[in-house]
């Protein structure tokens, strides 16, 4: 396999609403859509729509929605050999949309609560033999930390923020975050006085991971990597100024403990698109990383690559229905 996803499957329940209900309110809503969701799902998909051979480690629930979710993940050329049936609930999001397009979404975890660390050592092969592993925090930390610890090389999305294990933290390669997640990681201390996002990934990149990937919404992507691991860099960093291409960028950063220091950080813009729906545009982004550095692409390549496939993502609407398919590329 190039890439296994070890992480969540859920059913999106969408209702919109002129407005989100305010506590003890109750408000009227337009008619119920169920989409695929999940982060790990999502990842997978993006994936397998690009071309990659990629299987899913994960649990879905006897109810109405698991049996679906998983011909779904199937009809999309995900390999499901290894997603379980749990008794009970499926993962869901319940998700209300207002006429603004905020929304408010409640996760409740059904079924992927109930994925193991020794469901990871049951699979075998299948974790520890394929080149990329991806990863997110919908699924218990254990479970991800016994994925990572058997992978040859473990992508991390780090989403939803939660506090990371320093293991877990040390075999990310890369740490996959939006702006958001980065300030949750570096504390709020550290984030006001950090906020330019290539100081953001020095700093991330010295609380130990191998390497970080910032994703920046429309302005793409920045990538820090120890000096050894990067390309021979040029430019200057601290300007932040984007390349016209994935461009080698050295600077003076945070060295990890161990590790010389300073950071090579690259700078990855991406496509101007039209803006629809950026729902699951972090998925996109992860899932078709994942596959390009199973390729044998740099990180710094694989990044310019996932900004394209995020950038195409946002174009549509929904999640996985809005991921590029290879040829659109
Ligand atoms: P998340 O969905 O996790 O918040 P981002 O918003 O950073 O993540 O989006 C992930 C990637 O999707 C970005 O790195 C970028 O490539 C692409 N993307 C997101 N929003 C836009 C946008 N408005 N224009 C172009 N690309 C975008």
């Amino acid at each position: 396999m190039d890439v296994v996803v070890v992480g969540s499957v859920n059913a999106d329940l969408v209702v919109r609403v002129g407005r989100r209900p305010a506590p003890g309110e109750t408000v009227m809503g337009s008619d119920l859509d169920t989409f695929p969701g999940g982060k790990g799902a999502n990842q997978a998909v993006a994936a397998a729509r690009l071309g990659a051979d990629v299987a899913l480690l994960a649990r879905t629930g006897t109810d109405q929605y698991g049996a679906r979710l998983v011909e779904g993940l199937a009809a999309e050329g995900v390999g499901v050999e290894h997603v379980m049936e749990t008794e009970g609930a499926s993962g869901v999001a319940l998700i209300t949309v207002d006429a603004e397009g905020d929304n408010s979404i409640i996760v409740s975890p059904g079924a992927n609560a109930r994925l193991t660390p020794a469901d990871v050592t049951a699979a075998g092969d299948l974790v520890s033999g394929a080149a990329v592993v991806s990863l997110m925090l919908e699924i218990p930390l254990d479970t991800v930390t016994a994925a990572a610890r058997a992978a040859r090389r473990a992508v991390l999305n780090a989403s939803p923020p939660r506090e990371l294990p320093g293991e877990l933290l040390s075999l990310a390669d890369p740490l996959v975050v939006n702006e958001h997640e980065a300030a949750f990681l570096l504390g709020a201390a550290s984030a006001d006085a950090v906020s330019e996002p290539a100081a953001m990934a020095r700093a991330l990149l010295a609380l130990g991971p191998r390497s970080v990937v910032i994703t920046l919404g429309a302005d793409g992507a920045v990538v820090a990597e120890p000096p050894t691991a990067g390309p021979s860099g040029f430019v200057d960093a601290a300007a932040g100024v984007p390349e016209a291409a994935p461009g080698g960028v050295a600077a003076q950063g945070n060295g990890a403990p161990g590790r010389p220091e300073g950071a090579v950080v690259t700078v990855v813009p991406s496509p101007v698109v039209d803006v629809v729906d950026t729902t699951g545009a972090g998925d996109a982004f992860t899932g078709a990383l994942a596959w390009r550095l199973a390729l044998g692409d740099t990180l710094p390549e694989a990044a310019g690559f996932a900004a394209k496939v995020g950038a195409a993502a946002v174009r549509r609407e929904g999640a996985q229905s809005s991921y590029p398919r290879g040829e659109e590329l």
